[in-house]
């Protein structure tokens, strides 16, 4: 027999002993703990400042020059976060990059949201990112983010997560009246005009019409000082207001509210908080939006990075031409920390086994994304598979390669493509989850860990 003639499937569990599975659920817990608490990109940026400070990260505003095993971080409007070990080895050589986005899929305030009909007072939504539509009914919603007034105040606001809160939801029929909906096309049976979520049902004696709506008004502008005019510059998200919990008899799995992305932020987070002095420098890239195609200047697509990469080069070289930054980028490699779809036993239509990924199979490894024919995918390169996938090996973590479901089924992108686009060697590298974009999605804890182990030893490489 030669070995490793032929390539095997093995689930993570299957050769570890009391200690590493201990191991890898304490990690989870501390990870389930933390996007239990930090459910959309402010709260997850803000948490990611306090993972680093506590590891003794500072401001990079401020900083007069960088040395080796200097710790330093950006944060980009509060949305999103860069951070940086300076390595032993000029910047010039390149940086190793592990990217991941921290918005997820959810339901945003339309900037006029309040209205009142037949003694209801609803909030009128417009979804963020790709969901079915009919899952984000009759479950439980909490109410995230900031109003900022006019004048530059900033209120922040989380109802729903305390037991002792209210909570919001979106009613569904019930099934005595739904026969003619039954039959319908799902798309059309949900429509996003109806993503309509119940805020109250007081009627205000004071007020002359519309007494409910008045009511709520009121007890926000006691509360909080606002009006309904501040609605309009604000950014209110409502997602689902439980916690991530263990799942399964055996607990080795984690359901909750959006892995993609956190399960791969949090562990890139972790990982470059247990990096001490690599040779390149090590970079942890936290992104917004790219649930909506990574636009804008909190996007992977803005020229943020860019500009946070030339600061960091100038500070390490002492001096700046733009010649620097340009080398350091053709030089780098980037993990696009992302999640994919592991496959379903219960859908196999969409799946094609053998390139699908598996439930706590370990980390995955996908070549290229898009859609069609590769359409919109960067598609990394075989050297550059060989590369990673050496020191997945020589580090003992263990991976698969996955694409998402069939061809021509569907697809999907990551930010890989516009971290390629700098000239930087990149290639996706996550999780891979079960019901991905719905509520509560599903994780494999071995996965999780070997994310945190993976992306430490690209880090360090
Ligand atoms: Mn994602
Ligand atoms: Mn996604």
């Amino acid at each position: 027999m030669i070995d490793n003639l032929i390539y095997e499937r093995k689930n993570g569990f299957s050769d570890i002993d009391e200690k590493k599975k201990e191991r890898i659920f304490d990690f989870c817990e501390e990870y389930r703990l933390a996007i239990t608490k930090a459910k959309t990109e402010r709260e997850f940026c803000s948490m990611g400042i306090q993972l680093l400070e506590e590891a003794g990260f500072e401001v990079l505003d401020g900083k007069k020059a960088l040395q080796p095993g200097d710790r330093v971080y950006y944060v980009n409007r509060g949305k999103g976060l860069c951070a940086f070990v300076v390595g032993t080895e000029p910047i010039t050589s390149g940086v190793n990059i592990v990217g991941a986005h921290i918005d997820s899929p959810r339901l945003d305030l339309k900037p006029q949201p309040l209205y009142e009909d037949n003694g209801i007072a609803f909030l009128k939504t417009h979804y963020y990112g790709g969901i079915r539509k009919y899952q984000w009914y009759n479950i439980p919603l909490s109410l995230h983010g900031v109003v900022v007034k006019k004048d530059g105040t900033a209120i922040d606001i989380s109802i729903g997560e305390n037991d002792e809160d209210p909570i919001f939801c979106i009613t569904d029929l019930l099934p005595h009246l739904a026969s003619k909906y039954g039959t319908m096309k799902v798309s059309e049976a949900f429509d996003a005009e109806k993503l309509n979520v119940i805020v109250g049902n007081i009627v205000c004696s004071e007020a002359e019409k519309e007494k409910v709506k008045y009511g709520v008004l009121k007890l926000l502008n006691e509360k909080y000082g606002i009006c309904e005019a501040d609605f309009m510059s604000s950014e209110l998200e409502l997602v689902p207001a439980f916690a991530a919990r263990d799942l399964g008899f055996d607990r080795s799995m984690i359901s909750g509210y959006g892995h993609d992305d956190r399960v791969c932020a949090y562990t890139a987070l972790r990982a470059i908080t247990s990096t001490g002095k690599p040779s390149k420098t090590a970079v942890c890239l936290l992104v917004d939006k790219e649930e909506i195609g990574s636009m804008g200047n909190t996007g992977m697509q803005s020229r943020n990075f860019e500009n946070v990469l030339a600061k960091v080069c100038s500070l390490c070289m002492g001096s700046y031409n733009e010649l620097m930054l340009r080398e350091c980028l053709s030089n780098s490699a980037c993990l696009s920390a992302d999640v994919g779809a592991a496959y379903d036993p219960n859908f196999p239509e969409v799946y094609e086994r053998n390139n699908s990924p598996y439930l706590n199979e370990g980390l995955l490894l996908t070549k290229y994304t898009g859609a069609r024919g590769k359409s919109g995918s960067s598609d990394a390169s075989a050297e550059f598979v060989a590369r990673i996938r050496n020191i997945f090996e020589e580090n003992g973590i263990l991976w698969q390669s996955g694409e998402l479901g069939k061809t021509d089924i569907g697809g999907g992108g990551t930010i890989a493509q516009f971290v390629a686009n700098l000239d930087v060697d990149t290639i996706d590298c996550g999780v891979a989850l079960l019901g991905m974009h719905s509520p509560n999605e599903v994780a494999g804890k071995f996965d999780i860990y070997m994310a945190y182990k993976g992306y430490k030893a690209f880090m360090n490489s």
